[in-house]
């Protein structure tokens, strides 16, 4: 450093420190999103052949907030005869209506669905947060508009396919079973109902039980449009539900996105059938840091990968590698923003963290910090305070991990950073590809040399470069190894729904 770097880096320095003591006490004015204009029935039932039915159960199950613990509704819980009526009514579409309407017909319904969803965003966007807990701002800003660019997108391919798949006559598959997790349950459901209603497929769709709302929200929607009957069915209930969806003779595709071990039941369980599968399992990304990174960008790019939904993402960058040069300064800055993160209310526009989708999550989520206390390695969390009501959970770091610790290996679902150290490249693709898991991973340097030599060499459905966690309809998503197989989004996710 010269000593005009020098100078200058030592005034920088003295900016910041002042901006630390001036900012101290400096808080945000609340900014809570209004709720009086949604609309929540106290009670849902299912959605089938077009029409909300009572479930032959006769029960019902609550969902709850799981910021505030309130109860939001009652959701009706489908047992096996219930599905078998939702299955029939999606065969019967298919075969009287779906499959013969003109492909071109299907797609104005598509993008009537997707602007539908535009037009209500923010009713969407606020059920979301109040049901599964994450902030406001992402459920605004990203789950509602990439749900609604997901039919626009697969509308725009409905009536192409012979030229998407040139040369081998692409015919659907007929109903479809659809089974979604609670991290993004709009988002997921479109992921799913799109593709499938592009190529002419009909859909039985289950959401999680502890997220049911804007799935039905969306099963209102799609009776507003107009949709023929039983081309979507929405059936709400347990893992039992999902099980008997799968099992299903009359099902020829099933979709799941959830945990690695239900993925595994479901493999076994469609065996030797002639059903079509894709898995979208879990994950355990590694975010990867270089010392030529630009350092401030790729604390940000952490943060979002990790903090942000309360690391309740498949692709979280729940693993950091940081060349060692760095480290300690890298570290540093880490701390000081997770410091400004603010963790509470979802619905308030400030908010970074929002909670933790159930009390089951959490309680996983502390027994996780817990073992990684126990295997030795050093925890560091933000000073803020909880709220005293929902489930929450402090922006966690774990330092000093290495490969055998059950931190780094095992997905956590949650706010826990996990942190190591390395040296050359050849040593950090070792040690990122060494785990069960290939969803995701991210690289930050200015060399792009390195991403590619990287990215050709990681075991990851997806690497971000000097970025995270960006999505696009256009764009296939999917796993390696455990974490699944099969793609979503592009035309890869179209091929899935289709016999060519
Ligand atoms: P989960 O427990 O596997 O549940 C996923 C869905 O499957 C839920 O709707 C669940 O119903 C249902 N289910 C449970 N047991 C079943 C069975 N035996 N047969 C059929 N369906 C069954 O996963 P989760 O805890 O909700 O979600 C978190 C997991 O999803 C994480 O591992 C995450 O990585 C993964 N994920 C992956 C992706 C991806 O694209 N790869 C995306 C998002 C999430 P109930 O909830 O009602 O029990
Ligand atoms: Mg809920």
């Amino acid at each position: 450093m010269n000593q005009k770097e020098n100078r200058i880096s030592k005034t920088e320095k003295k900016l910041e420190n002042v901006s630390k003591t001036v900012f101290k006490d400096w808080k945000y004015a609340p900014s809570p999103e209004s709720t009086e204009h949604v609309k929540i029935a106290p009670r849902y039932d299912l959605f089938i052949n077009g029409k909300f039915v009572k479930p032959e159960s006769k029960k019902y199950f609550d969902t709850v907030s799981p910021s505030t613990e309130k109860k939001l509704s009652e959701i009706a819980e489908a047992g096996e005869k219930d599905v078998d009526k939702a299955v029939s009514a999606a065969k019967n579409a298919y075969d009287k209506t779906w499959r013969k309407i003109p492909a071109k017909e299907r797609a104005k319904y598509i993008y009537r669905i997707a602007r539908m969803i535009q037009e209500r965003a923010r009713e969407f966007a606020v059920i979301e947060t109040m049901d599964g807990g994450k902030p406001i701002r992402e459920s605004r800003d990203i789950d509602v508009p990439l749900a609604a660019n997901h039919f626009f997108y697969y509308a725009g391919w409905a009536d192409k396919l012979d030229y998407a798949f040139p040369k081998t006559n692409p015919r659907p598959l007929g109903v479809a079973g659809q089974i979604i997790p609670w991290n993004f349950p709009l988002l997921m459901a479109a992921w799913k109902i799109a593709p499938a209603l592009a190529t002419g497929n009909t859909v039985v769709l289950k959401p999680a039980e502890s997220t049911p709302l804007t799935a039905l929200k969306l099963a209102e929607l799609i009776q507003d449009s107009g949709l023929p009957e039983g081309v979507v069915n929405i059936v709400t209930g347990f893992g039992k539900t999902g099980a008997a969806i799968v099992n299903h003779p009359n099902v020829n595709k099933v979709a799941f996105t959830g945990s690695t071990d239900v993925g595994k039941i479901i493999q076994k369980a469609v065996a030797g059938t002639s059903k079509k599968i894709t898995l979208e399992l879990g994950g355990k990304a590694a975010n990867i840091v270089f010392d030529d990174a630009p350092i401030d960008q790729a604390v940000e790019g952490i943060v979002n990968g990790i903090f942000f939904n309360q690391g309740h993402v498949c692709c979280a960058g729940s693993r950091l590698f940081v060349q060692e040069n760095i480290a300690a300064n890298l570290i540093e800055k880490l701390k000081e923003r997770m410091e400004s993160l603010i963790v509470g209310d979802p619905l308030d526009k400030n908010t970074d963290i929002g909670a933790i989708n159930s009390k089951e999550q959490l309680l996983k989520i502390q027994e996780y910090i817990s073992i990684g206390i126990n295997e030795g390695a050093e925890i560091h969390q933000s000073s803020c305070a909880l709220p005293n009501k929902g489930f929450f959970c402090k922006p966690t770091l774990f330092l000093n991990t290495s490969q055998s610790h059950r931190i780094v290996t095992e997905e956590i679902f949650g706010p826990v950073l996990a942190v190591q150290t390395f040296r050359t490249i050849e040593e950090v693709i070792e040690k990122a590809n060494n785990i069960p898991y290939g969803l995701s991973a991210g690289v930050w340097t200015d060399k792009g040399s390195k991403i590619f030599h990287l990215t050709s060499k990681m075991r990851a459905g997806v690497v971000w470069a000097n970025t995270y966690n960006k999505f696009d309809p256009a764009s296939p998503f999917g796993g390696y190894k455990e974490s699944g197989f099969g793609r979503e989004g592009g035309l890869h996710g179209l091929s899935a729904y289709l016999t060519i």
